[in-house]
């Protein structure tokens, strides 16, 4: 069944950008959707709607058949996690676990002891738990990029969208967040990954949505890839 839903989707700037322009989106619970497009075409734009951090000013998107507002913002995002491209963007706290914890405790989570069981979880699942006690802020990119993600996990949200997660990550952090994106798709997770990487976007994907302008210029199968320039 589909479990986003975007219906002639428009978004402008304040300064009058065009930013989308009637997007038309479903896309299909488990799916593996690589999210394709030059820099500037709409694609952050597009993503911040589907986790409620921007508002349709036209047009609708639709979550599991209920349609983002500002009043089920809260569950729109214990829904759909985002991870942002800059992990600097999503890491606040003087602890990895901590900043692990935030999203939880921002959801009204009080237990202590189900709280650490879910961070410890979301940890292991990238790899980091060695790391629960570090200052995030001394880390690596790629263990922030970790941290980042991690915080996403705990929340256990069904949609995952990654902004370009691979880009500035070495071969085996690449590796490794392969992994990842495998086992949340094993976890039946829909997951939708913004990259530039057409070749990681052919051997990954099921889903490919090409976005240009502020448009839709192709959606469909990985087939579709082979016309594109
Ligand atoms: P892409 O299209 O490859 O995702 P973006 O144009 O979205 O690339 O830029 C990547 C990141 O850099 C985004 O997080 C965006 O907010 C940030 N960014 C883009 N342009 C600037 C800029 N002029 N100054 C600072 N940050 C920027
Ligand atoms: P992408 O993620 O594909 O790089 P964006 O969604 O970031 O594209 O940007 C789409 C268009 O909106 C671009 O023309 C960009 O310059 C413009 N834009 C993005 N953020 C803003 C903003 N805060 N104010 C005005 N224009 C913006």
């Amino acid at each position: 069944a589909a479990i986003i839903e975007v219906d002639n989707l428009a978004y402008q700037y304040e300064d009058g950008t065009k930013a989308l322009q009637d997007i038309n989106l479903c896309i299909e619970e488990n799916a593996r959707v690589a999210i394709l497009g030059p820099n500037g075409a709409g694609k952050s734009t597009l993503l911040f709607h589907l986790n409620a951090l921007y508002l349709a000013q036209q047009g609708s998107v639709k979550i599991d058949f209920k349609e983002v507002s500002h009043q089920n913002k809260d569950w729109v995002r214990s829904q759909v996690g985002l991870v942002f491209q800059d992990p600097d963007d999503q890491i606040f706290s003087t602890t990895v676990f901590e900043d692990v914890a935030f999203g939880l405790l921002n959801f009204g989570w009080e237990d202590s002891e189900e709280i650490k069981v879910r961070v410890e979880w979301a940890l292991k699942a990238v790899n980091i738990l060695d790391l629960k006690d570090k200052p995030p802020h001394n880390l690596s990119y790629g263990q922030k990029k970790r941290v980042a993600i991690a915080g996403i996990l705990a929340i256990e949200p069904k949609i995952i969208i990654f902004d370009e997660p691979m880009a500035y990550l070495d071969p085996k952090g690449q590796e490794e967040f392969l992994n990842i994106i495998n086992q949340l798709h094993e976890r039946e997770k829909t997951l939708l990954v913004v990259t530039h990487d057409i070749d990681f976007a052919a051997e990954w994907a099921d889903t490919i949505i090409v976005i240009k302008d502020g448009k839709v210029l192709a959606t469909g199968g990985t087939k579709l890839l082979s016309n594109l320039d």
